[in-house]
């Protein structure tokens, strides 16, 4: 089997954010007590990643759109620039610089699948706008992101997707052969994984958002920040540990800074 018979599997780091931990990770042996009622934030890197996939029957998948460029801007009106500034991304890192770096342009996409609609996943979504590219979210995703009016949200901000043609799945989709929607709510409406069985590399689990981090897995897991329906979440990061388990897999987290420097990651830089 060469590797043109293998779904391949790119790793792309899309602009690096911080924030405060808080908003990831509710762990109780970091918070304030009544013997330490002052203390300190940590204020953490907050690294985003799109994966780009290219399938032995032809078709590729993207993973995610990242941050925008225009994120000081973009993200005035809703003030979540202040909590979440992207002010640690490369020039290579912007999801237009990486299409470049991969020869791709969005409308050699087949497919966009957008795990969630929030501001640091579906930014560059319009990057599809008039394409024939599939986007694919989840059915209850959509219908929170069109629930709302006015600008945005929370971290849903409606101009990032509100003219796109959106298509929706209601169950977990098996793609295409060893590519699967998985559906994982609990951090947003309608939060999505991707399960990728790979040839060399086995089952990786992308989980975006149902899994920030490593440190919230456990088990037992910890609570992270952000979760529109915690119960959800919790069932959420159990289903995808079954997945692990039966499969031997890999969780790739979604906002996780030591983990992504152990990746492959870039253009090249494959996993099959
Ligand atoms: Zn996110």
């Amino acid at each position: 089997m060469s590797d043109t018979d293998k779904i391949k599997v790119t790793i792309l780091p899309t602009g690096m954010m911080h924030a405060d931990l808080v908003w990831l990770l509710i762990d109780p042996s970091r918070m304030a007590t009544y013997q330490q009622p002052r203390k300190e934030r940590d204020w953490v890197e907050v690294p985003t990643h799109v994966v780009f996939l290219e399938h032995p029957n032809g078709q590729k998948l993207v993973w995610d759109s990242g941050v925008p460029r225009d994120w000081e801007t973009r993200w005035e009106p809703s003030g979540l620039g202040k909590f979440f500034p992207v002010d640690a991304a490369a020039e290579e890192d912007w999801l237009d610089s990486r299409l470049k770096q991969l020869k791709t342009e969005p409308n050699d996409i087949d497919y966009l699948v957008l795990s969630h609609l929030h501001m640091d996943h579906a930014a560059n979504a319009k990057f599809w706008e008039r394409t024939d590219t599939q986007i694919i979210v989840d059915e209850k995703e959509k219908e929170g992101a069109f629930s709302f009016d006015g600008h945005n949200k929370g971290a849903h901000i409606k101009s990032d997707y509100d003219t796109l043609q959106l298509d929706t799945i209601g169950q977990d989709t098996e793609l295409m052969p060893g590519v699967t929607i998985l559906q994982t709510p609990g951090h947003t409406w309608g939060t999505l994984s991707l399960q990728v069985d790979l040839a060399d590399a086995g089952t990786m689990i992308f989980a975006s958002d149902s899994l920030y981090l490593k440190e919230s897995y456990g088990p037992p897991p910890i609570a992270a920040g952000i979760v529109y329906d915690t119960v959800a979440w919790f069932e959420s990061v159990e289903k995808i540990r079954g997945i692990q388990e039966r499969t031997g897999g890999q969780v790739i987290f979604g906002h996780d800074a030591n983990q992504i420097k152990e990746l492959r990651t870039g253009p090249g830089n494959y996993y099959t």
